[in-house]
């Protein structure tokens, strides 16, 4: 077994994560999709990170073998039960600029290591923990547009997996703060089976706001009675017996015919277990902060 298990604490061990060496190797900084897109996101989400020695992929699937979601926030109907899915891609976008000079500088560096002889056939996990290594010598320096930065790694990284979230995939995340006070998080999606392996490449994008980075659940709220929910429990029988508005018909998406199915959060509205009426929409900061 190998000496480099878990190389910097994220709960994945080497023998889980299984990558291809030739598609590292190709991996660079793509241009295409733009950074700074939703694709570009969409892309990584579903980057092909092959079989973990010790997953369900073949009986489950993997998330790499999906199509992209187009849906910021999908509400899903079983029995009495509506559960919210955030897309990940899509929070992505939203809370992390890829684009951002400092963070390209960053990840160049970081791909530079990684495709040196020494790391061409280690995993991700192995590259991104000995390039962090490197900082102990000192801050990195860039100078961008006339302005200095000086970036070091923090002592925070996690799995959003370890923490209470909605979302459609599940991320490992390392933050990374500059002397301007802004952070960068370096992400591996998990585009795999099993939760302990198919992470995919490293991307590193500046936070657009530290605060929002971590809204990763829906929460329910009723615009007639200010009501407000994290949990969803809202599709009951009671649906059944309310007065639907003819004139509004995405007021009628929450009826009983939806069992097993998917509706856009920002186009139904649902039965409010409070004042009864058809007012409760779902919201995450995914729709833009
Ligand atoms: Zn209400």
């Amino acid at each position: 077994m190998s000496q480099t298990q878990d190389p910097i604490g994220w709960g994945i061990s080497k023998a889980a994560q299984i990558h291809a060496d030739a598609a590292k190797v190709q991996a660079s900084l793509p241009d295409d999709p733009a950074r700074d897109s939703l694709e570009f996101w969409q892309v990584l989400s579903r980057e092909n990170t092959g079989i973990s020695l010790c997953d369900s992929g073949m009986i489950y699937g993997y998330e790499y073998q999906k199509p992209p979601r187009s849906i910021p926030i999908s509400l899903e109907f079983w029995g009495n039960e509506v559960m919210a899915s955030i897309s990940t891609a899509h929070w992505l976008e939203t809370h992390c600029d890829a684009s951002d000079p400092v963070a390209v500088a960053l990840e160049t560096e970081l791909m530079a290591l990684a495709k040196d002889p020494e790391h061409e056939r280690e995993n991700w996990f192995t590259c991104v923990h000995d390039w962090l290594q490197t900082f102990s010598n000192g801050p990195r320096s860039f100078t961008v547009e006339g302005a200095d930065y000086e970036v070091l790694p923090t002592e925070e990284r996690d799995n959003v997996y370890n923490r209470e979230n909605d979302f459609s995939q599940v991320f490992v995340y390392e933050l990374l703060q500059d002397n301007w006070d802004q952070s960068y998080a370096l992400i591996h999606v998990h585009t795999g089976c099993d939760v302990r392996g198919g992470y995919s490449r490293p991307v590193i994008a500046k936070i657009v706001d530290l605060d929002y980075f971590y809204d990763w659940t829906a929460d329910a709220y009723c615009h007639n009675c200010d009501q407000s929910w994290e949990m969803l429990y809202f599709y009951s029988e009671a649906l059944a017996k309310i007065e639907l508005n003819d004139d509004d018909p995405e007021s009628q998406v929450a009826g009983i015919e939806l069992d097993g199915k998917t509706a856009d959060a920002e186009r139904c509205m649902l039965l409010c277990p409070n004042c009864g009426q058809n007012t409760v929409g779902v919201h995450n900061s995914v729709y833009g902060i």
